[in-house]
């Protein structure tokens, strides 16, 4: 590894947010694997038994320690991914991706839109805490903002759709959410990773958000910014048809609940996910 700086920004914290699936893991496939610090979901994609695996979405602030407990759990002691696969670089995806970079020494992967936000050259939009959608929004005004720098540690993955080291997988470019928000989906068996591009619990109630009710949501509104960008994602996502979905709130749905939910997602997206009023709406 060179010498480079990696750093967090300056207003990186810890967050006191929680939920009742917090510190809870729950196996979707044989090879994925979900884990939830707080409120924001990681997953273990690969095999336990062949050792090789990467890891989507890098939790909350100063949670590197539960991940890499997490990660040795499943896969056996001083195990590391290949490589750890970024859905966006917002605080509660990238919370621990620079003591993970440190201690395993792994590349990390974002979309080409979504690097400047992760290399200290682009701070994304302050999140609005004057949006419809209650307690959590208003927190919002308190996460941290100020970018991160990856340097050159983050980098696109292939142009032609291929997800490093996970050759069952596709990356779809799913923006609104964030400009460079990507999802991941496997045609075998439909699997879906959906990052924020939608969620299954609703954001903007402090309730919903601790008791993790199951309700199939547009992204969450505080730190969304491109609504038109985001209702087309949800969109390109829904004619995917997908089986199984984790997304990066909320516990990972499948079947006939997720087919149904997301497709009234999509089709009623206007009522279903944009707010009332915000400083996004137009
Ligand atoms: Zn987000
Ligand atoms: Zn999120």
């Amino acid at each position: 590894m060179t010498k480079e700086e990696l750093r967090y920004g300056e207003d990186y914290k810890f967050i006191p947010a929680t939920s009742v699936t917090s510190g809870a893991s729950v196996e979707v496939r044989p090879d994925l694997y979900c884990h939830t610090i707080q409120i924001v979901n990681i997953c273990l994609v690969g095999d336990p038994d062949k050792k090789e695996f990467v890891l989507v979405d890098a939790g909350m602030p100063k949670s590197a320690g539960d991940i890499i407990a997490v990660t040795e759990k499943r896969f056996g002691t001083d195990s590391r991914p290949q490589a750890i696969i970024l859905t966006h670089g917002h605080f509660d995806h990238v919370g621990a991706v620079i003591e993970l970079v440190k201690y395993w020494n792994v590349p990390v992967y974002a979309h080409e839109a979504e690097i400047p936000y992760l290399t200290g050259k682009a701070r994304y939009p302050e999140p609005d805490p004057s949006v419809e959608g209650g307690m959590v929004a208003k927190m919002s005004a308190f996460f941290p903002n100020e970018p991160i720098d990856l340097g050159s540690h983050v980098q696109p993955p292939p142009s032609d759709g291929t997800v490093p080291h996970l050759p069952d997988f596709r990356w779809i470019h799913t923006p609104g959410h964030t400009p460079g928000h990507v999802s991941l989906f496997r045609d075998r068996d439909r699997s879906l990773i959906a990052g924020d591009a939608f969620v299954t619990v609703r954001q903007d109630s402090l309730y919903k958000v601790f008791t993790q009710e199951t309700e199939i949501s547009g992204p969450p509104r505080y730190y969304t910014t491109d609504w038109n960008a985001a209702r087309e994602s949800v969109r390109k996502l829904a004619a995917l048809q997908p089986e199984e979905a984790i997304t990066g709130h909320g516990v990972p749905v499948s079947g006939d609940k997720l087919r149904k939910g997301l497709e009234k997602l999509a089709r009623e997206f206007d009522r279903i996910a944009v707010p009332d009023y915000g400083k996004y709406v137009h």
